[in-house]
């Protein structure tokens, strides 16, 4: 299994830990751009068992740059990227375009309620990606986070965060990744497996329809892959995944839901695709 959702930790053992712990094989290292030497250490000391995409500060004018460099050097994907501008705006319209010169995924962070006080918001608003999709076709979208998880529900107006009970089918997120072949979903995070969790009635069927377009991921920052410390770090609205690893939360509720050929797509397969990592890369 591959986790595409993976902050790069300070050191080797801390990024082996988790995976140990939780029972997966690989994952994608989201990695900021001053975060190299630590990126080279447990590559090197695990070989085969990472790959890595690029983060930087997407206001910086140089980023469209630095990322460029970073895909030269070996990065599959851009992202996460996760600050406060416009889903439409010029910092990510313009790595929007890259990532599709590129070549490879850009994984966007979509936030409208705040967690706390003073956190603001992220890539706003959320409907204003259907526009994108169809500005910039060549470039696959990876969705992530609040906004994009609590819209699989039709009646979803940013009341909450995450979004509890049934689940209103129609919802814009459902339709967009029906609709557009270039939108691709990260099930990480306390968002996506809230999403899973809320309606056990809708998510067989919702993982089925989508089974060629979603990817396991974790966004978890508990040290041991069994739920210590803290699974969703400066996030008190997500207490509900508090002692709990999300890696393991979020594999028991696919593999609950899919049949064994879904589930390999969706904690494999998918990935493999979406981010042109080829067959002899991980093991
Ligand atoms: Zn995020
Ligand atoms: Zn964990």
């Amino acid at each position: 299994m591959v986790d595409i959702h993976f902050h790069i930790r300070k050191t080797p053992a801390a990024n082996n830990a988790h995976l140990d712990g939780c029972g997966v094989s690989n994952a994608i290292l989201l990695t900021g751009l001053n975060s190299i030497d630590a990126l080279h250490s447990t590559e090197s000391q695990s070989p085969h068992r990472y790959v890595w995409s690029a983060s930087t500060d997407v206001t910086k004018p140089e980023a469209p740059q630095l990322l460029t460099d970073a895909v030269k050097n070996g990065a599959i994907g851009l992202g996460e990227l996760k600050a406060h501008v416009a889903s439409d705006g010029p910092e990510l319209r313009r790595l929007y375009a890259l990532a599709g010169e590129l070549n490879v995924p850009i994984l966007v962070h979509f936030q409208e309620v705040p967690h706390y006080d003073g956190e603001g918001v992220f890539s706003t608003p959320f409907k204003s990606l259907e526009a994108m999709l169809k500005a910039y076709p060549k470039t696959r979208f990876v969705g992530h986070a609040d906004a994009f998880w609590a819209n699989i529900s039709a009646d979803y107006a940013n009341q909450s965060a995450y979004p509890s009970g049934p689940i209103k089918p129609g919802g814009l997120t459902d339709r967009l990744l029906s609709d557009y072949p270039n939108l691709y979903g990260d099930l990480s995070a306390n968002s996506g497996n809230n999403a899973l969790s809320r309606d056990p009635g809708f998510t067989p069927a919702f993982l089925a329809r989508h089974q060629d377009k979603l990817m396991f991921g974790s966004d978890c920052s508990c040290s041991d892959g069994h739920g210590a410390g803290i699974s969703q770090a400066n996030n008190p609205a997500a207490a509900r995944l508090a002692g709990k690893c999300v890696a393991r939360e979020t594999l028991t509720v696919l593999k609950d839901s899919t049949s064994p050929e879904v589930f390999r797509k969706l904690t494999w397969e998918n990935a493999h695709a979406v981010y042109r990592i080829t067959s002899s890369t991980l093991s």
